[in-house]
């Protein structure tokens, strides 16, 4: 390359620089931070590797990081279930934390918002924790705090299925909304400050929420469902008592249309969920089986374009002020056009092709998830200062 070409290239990144901080509310990339022989810092394609954001791509993507997630599938409601998921979700929250560890220069723990516009201006990738299923706390409320300490700001009760705190939006109501052990979840999540996750809530734990909930509450990774009639999304009477209640939805790439189950395809999906307890031998099979299966895999997939429809549909319903994007990366998301981080440019290019305002594209992609984590914030500083 000329002097001159790369002169201009550092130019065009300083002009980049001006450019709004892009987070992303649900990033399941932790469930390969223990993988053998994976690295963050290399380029991966998820066809050669079953990964959708590393360092390099998140860089191409303009994505400056968010919500690193500590996932725990669902198991039984028993003393040793509780024990063996505590120590799974610890591990993840280590796992993040050695991956930041190990690239200092790169990556920086997240745990409030100044800290993610500061990060940011550093030139490093922000990394917040969250929990995806509360599962883990067992019944003593007091891990809250532990993983608090361990950086984690946001957590939902449940998963897939109904737990020890809530129903699930995919299991039959138990409790009708939360459990009571639930209900005092909420009131410790406002008292520590951590922001409360409806995805994969039922519709009656989300009322419960908005009506429990001292701080305005976020859906981390969920849809319209005027879009797709799926109980992973919202209807659009909740989409605007949630902007009412000052929280915001952030957009899903999944539960777009309706996807026949594939049982070659979930059997892989199952063993990428435990991908990091895999050797490299057993990792090459799985990705081998997996590109097996997907050549064998004709059923229609989600594009890009019913992402957008997706956004926008959220955006009309809610206001510019109360959606940003939790595409649900390495856990189950993508779609044609919109594969991987690297791909996100088109969702900025898409808004202002719709109109949307340089402003508005800044509050999507972080302004709004920041705004409501502030509020979260004052919420637990005005508890405990005993008002
Ligand atoms: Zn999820």
């Amino acid at each position: 390359m000329k002097k001159t070409a790369l002169m201009l290239l550092l130019a065009a990144g300083l002009a980049h620089a001006e450019e709004p901080l892009r987070l992303d509310t649900h990033l399941d990339t932790p469930i390969h931070f223990g993988r053998a022989g994976w690295d963050i810092m290399t380029r991966h394609t998820y066809h050669d590797d079953m990964s959708q954001v590393d360092y390099p791509r998140m860089v191409e993507g303009g994505l400056d990081g968010g919500f690193f997630v500590l996932y725990t599938p669902q198991g039984p409601l028993t003393a040793q279930g509780y024990q063996a998921a505590r120590d799974w979700a610890l591990m993840r929250s280590v796992h993040i934390r050695e991956m930041v560890a190990a690239h200092p220069d790169k990556f920086e723990l997240a745990f409030t918002a100044d800290d993610a516009l500061r990060i940011k201006a550093a030139g490093k990738r922000v990394v917040f924790q969250s929990i995806e299923n509360s599962y883990p706390l067992g019944t003593d409320l007091s891990l809250l705090e532990t993983f608090r300490r361990l950086g984690v700001r946001m957590a939902g009760p449940a998963h897939f299925l109904d737990n020890q705190f809530a129903d699930s939006a995919t299991d039959k109501p138990h409790w009708h909304g939360f459990s009571p052990l639930g209900k005092t979840w909420v009131a410790e999540m406002n008292r520590l400050g951590l922001i409360i996750d409806a995805s994969h809530s039922s519709d009656e734990v989300f009322d419960q929420m908005l009506a429990l909930s001292k701080a305005p509450i976020i859906l981390s990774h969920s849809g319209c469902k005027a879009i797709y009639d799926h109980p992973r999304n919202l209807d659009d009477g909740r989409i605007r008592k949630l902007a009412e209640k000052g929280g915001v939805i952030q957009i899903n790439s999944v539960y777009l249309s309706k996807r026949e189950s594939d049982p070659a395809m979930s059997a892989v999906d199952d063993r990428l969920e435990v991908i990091d307890q895999l050797s490299p031998d057993e990792q090459a099979r799985l990705i081998a089986d997996y590109q097996a299966a997907s050549a064998n895999d004709h059923r229609p997939r989600a594009n890009f374009d019913m992402f957008m429809q997706n956004l926008l549909h959220a955006l009309q319903v809610a206001g510019v002020d109360h959606v940003g994007i939790g595409a649900d990366w390495d856990g189950g998301g993508g779609v044609i056009g919109l594969e991987d981080v690297a791909d996100l440019p088109k969702i900025t290019t898409a808004l202002k092709a719709a109109g949307y305002s340089d402003a508005d594209v800044a509050k999507i992609w972080s302004g709004n998830v920041l705004r409501v984590m502030r509020a979260v914030e004052q919420v637990s500083a005005g508890m405990s200062a005993g008002h």
